[in-house]
């Protein structure tokens, strides 16, 4: 479980992206909508420990996350927005390389990680292309393929459907959904229809604050 208390996040140059956030997010999916501009990737950014904040907390399954970000990260899978890998070489061996840092050194183990991945999230046939030559939807994958090296407990997905084809969204859609069976799965987005088809339970957030929380099917409505 995720507990998230008076969170707040001031960029140098005065912008308030976070105005005391307060949510409780448990296992399955949580979807959190908002426009552009609305502090999403500011709250992923912070959740992930990737960056401070001013004040509040955030406790993961029992992490003080703010003051205990090494401990986060062994338990943490995140997609970036930004997520863009273009390299030559083929997934399978990208997979495998982004494994040996993720400190997977044992050989044989790696191999039985990395296939597992791969066909997990659809790509085993493709493991000999380079990921410069994935579609969209490919790459997402890998995405989630990558942010899985470590067996998270929390998965962090930041507006990964954007650009996607409605099949390639549906297929990534699927894989959130099997993941959300096992894990805390955060999903960012601005579609409403991504948390309304996905998600058990959601938040709207914009300027800062979440204006309200529960699920989609209240939710949607009111919006
Ligand atoms: P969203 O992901 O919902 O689009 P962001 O978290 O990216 O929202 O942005 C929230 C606000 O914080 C915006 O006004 C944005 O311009 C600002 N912001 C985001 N990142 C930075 C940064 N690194 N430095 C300064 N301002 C930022
Ligand atoms: P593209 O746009 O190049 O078709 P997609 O992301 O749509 O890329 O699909 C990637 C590949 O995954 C396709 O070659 C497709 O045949 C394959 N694929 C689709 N569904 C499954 C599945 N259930 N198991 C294995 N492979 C699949």
């Amino acid at each position: 479980m995720l507990t998230i208390t008076d969170l707040t996040k001031t960029y140098d140059n005065g912008v308030r992206a976070l105005d005391g956030v307060n949510l409780t997010i448990s296992k399955g999916m949580f979807g959190l909508l908002g426009p552009n501009g609305a502090g999403k990737s500011s709250l992923m950014r912070t959740i992930a420990a990737l960056q401070s904040a001013d004040s509040g907390s955030i406790v993961f399954d029992g992490i003080d996350v703010l003051a205990d970000p090494q401990s986060l990260r062994k338990t943490l899978g995140y997609l970036p927005q930004d997520f863009n890998v273009y390299p030559r070489i083929s997934a399978y061996d990208l997979l495998d390389h982004l494994a040996v840092l993720k400190g997977i050194n044992q050989s044989k183990q790696r191999k039985e990680i990395v296939e597992g991945l791969l066909a997990h999230t659809n790509l085993y046939q493709h493991k000999s292309k380079a990921v410069s030559g994935f579609s969209g939807g490919m790459r997402q994958r890998f995405g989630i393929a990558q942010a899985l090296l470590g067996d998270p407990k929390l998965l962090i997905v930041d507006e990964p459907t954007a650009g996607l084809d409605p099949e390639e969204r549906n297929r990534f859609h699927n894989l959130l959904v099997s993941l959300g069976e096992e894990k805390v799965v955060i999903l960012s987005t601005h579609i409403v229809e991504d948390v309304s088809e996905l998600c058990a339970n959601m938040a709207v957030l914009a300027s800062g604050k979440i204006l309200l929380q529960g699920n989609p099917q209240q939710l949607v409505s009111e919006l």
